[in-house]
């Protein structure tokens, strides 16, 4: 077993386990009408405001099917590198619920529009994994119940109700917590450059039922190699995780209590859990007996669907530069696949990193905006949207730290400056006199100085060589930060009798 297959098993009682799990997504469709009616889809409205008779199940309404909807999947399901199917059917999924007034959801069962794909998912020790998608269809979300509102009674907010949402189905091809996580991570990118889901899991526009299952070393190969599940363990739903980090938690509770039961001697039994993230733990929700029939049927009121195959290919010349090939184009450039891959992760970091690395070193940009940028956002708690010194100021100091105007160490203050104070860069090194110094007459009168005031220094150096950076650190405090230290470096070698090496 390589070093990374073992870092994917879990130790238990009885020998070593290896998780395996599968996710199905709800993405909120990024459109201004329902799925079926001409209803708002904006978040935050007053409660039933944004409700047509077909969202409110109105005996004899029609359903109309929404283009945008229908072309948002579609969009989607290339960005997954997906098949789209030309023809698909809309079925009812039967239950009731108090906020489901037609008793039925509008949904996509045998047929739907979008069928096999793939996600790259970059992981942090340099690991792509392949995460197949076995499938997306749209159907419609349900009302909301609130039950917070009133000491006795309960209300129904049918505004959610009829939203189109995009079932986003993967293959169990995920082995750990990071994995996962990444996963969702990443879909949540695609879907954002792409512009059909905002993918804001606090509003719950993207939300992720995780099923997981342990089985014995070895049992996930057999799995990929011969396509039968038989060699995996029973798996668990945890419904409905909305964020990255608790699908993370959610997966390492639940791998370790299915070990737990099994080594115990039990079983387990397929199930729906919920993950409790304050208790940190998964619950039972209903077993697969309690389960519903939802007694699936084609809905008489809505025909076939059929795609034209030129309509797709249009919408395929749409798409954006997608996450994986911007990341190509950034390795290709000079970056490491991982940088490539922390930059493409959010479409406006992208971005932003290309104005910035205009004209120089590609490597010197990311550095940059990894240390200098990112570091700072995070300590004032920004995103990069709110970024104060643009693309273009920091381009420029990048550019100025390249041609030697300033030192490594200035263009951290000049940022700092900028940061804080707004301006031009350029015009704030001209005002402050930041220029970095490279006159050789100014560097040796610093270096005499230093010498003068530290005789014992310059015996230990001879002996010591290595001394020579706390010189060379002392030069650059006498100028203030602008001496050059590259000269700085020459002219002590020099003056003090250094060998070139060491
Ligand atoms: P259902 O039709 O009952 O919802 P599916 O076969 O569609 O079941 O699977 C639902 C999800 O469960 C998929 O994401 C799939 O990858 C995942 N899954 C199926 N079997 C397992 C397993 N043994 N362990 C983990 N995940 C699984
Ligand atoms: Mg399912």
């Amino acid at each position: 077993m390589s070093a990374a297959e073992k870092s994917k098993t879990l130790k238990g009682e009885t020998g070593d386990w290896e998780i395996v799990i599968g996710m199905e997504v709800h993405a909120q469709v990024l459109s201004k009408s329902k799925l079926f009616s001409g209803a708002s889809t904006e978040f935050g409205a007053e409660p039933n405001n944004q409700v047509s008779f077909i969202d409110a199940g109105f005996p004899g309404m029609l359903p109309v099917i929404n283009e945008k909807c229908i072309e948002q999947a579609v969009r989607t399901g290339l960005g997954l590198k997906a098949q789209i199917n030309l023809r698909s059917l809309f079925d009812r999924k039967n239950y009731f619920y108090p906020d489901l007034p037609q008793g039925y959801q509008i949904s996509q069962y045998k047929d739907p529009i979008v069928g096999e794909g793939e996600v790259l998912i970059d992981l942090k020790d340099g690991e792509t994994i392949k995460v197949g998608i076995e499938r997306l269809h749209l159907e419609q979300d349900a009302g909301k119940s609130l039950h917070d509102q009133h000491p006795d009674s309960s209300f129904v907010d049918l505004n959610r109700s009829g939203i189109a949402l995009m079932e986003i189905v993967t293959k169990p091809h995920m082995r750990t917590s990071e994995e996962a996580a990444a996963f969702l991570k990443k879909l949540r990118a695609i879907v954002r450059y792409l512009g059909t889901c905002d993918g804001n899991m606090d509003e719950g526009s993207m939300r992720a039922d995780v099923n997981v299952s342990v089985c014995r070393v070895g049992g996930y190969e057999k799995f990929r190699e011969t396509g039968s599940f038989k060699h995996l363990g029973t798996r668990c739903e945890i419904k409905n995780v909305n964020s990255m980090r608790f699908v993370a938690q959610a997966v390492e509770y639940e791998a370790r209590r299915q070990i737990e039961v099994i080594e115990g001697g039990g079983t387990i039994r397929q199930e729906t859990r919920l993950y409790d993230n304050k208790a940190g733990e998964t619950r039972s929700m209903r077993s697969k007996e309690e389960a519903h029939d939802y007694r699936y049927f084609p809905d008489p009121d809505l025909l076939p669907l059929e795609l034209d195959a030129g309509w797709v290919e249009a919408i395929r010349k749409t798409l954006p530069e997608l996450p994986d090939e911007k990341k190509a184009r950034f390795v290709a450039q000079g970056l490491s696949a991982y940088d490539a891959s922390v930059l493409v992760a959010e479409r406006e970091l992208a971005d932003f990193y290309e104005e910035l690395a205009k004209g120089v070193d590609a490597k010197a940009a990311a550095n940059w905006l990894n240390n200098e940028v990112l570091g700072r956002l995070n300590r004032d708690g920004l995103s990069i949207t709110q970024v104060p010194v643009s693309a273009a100021a920091n381009n420029a100091i990048i550019v100025m730290v390249a041609d030697k105007t300033i030192s490594g160490k200035i263009a951290k203050d000049l940022l700092d400056i900028v940061w804080t104070e707004g301006g031009d860069p350029r015009a704030v090194v001209e005002a402050r006199g930041m220029k970095q110094v490279t006159d050789t007459g100014a560097i040796d009168a610093a270096i005499e100085a230093v010498i003068a005031a530290n005789p014992d220094k310059v015996e230990e150096v001879k002996a010591k060589p290595k001394l020579a950076a706390w010189f060379v650190g002392q030069v650059m405090k006498q100028t203030g930060g602008k001496a050059n230290p590259t000269a700085v470096n020459a002219a002590l070698k020099t003056r003090l009798n250094l060998p070139d090496e060491g």
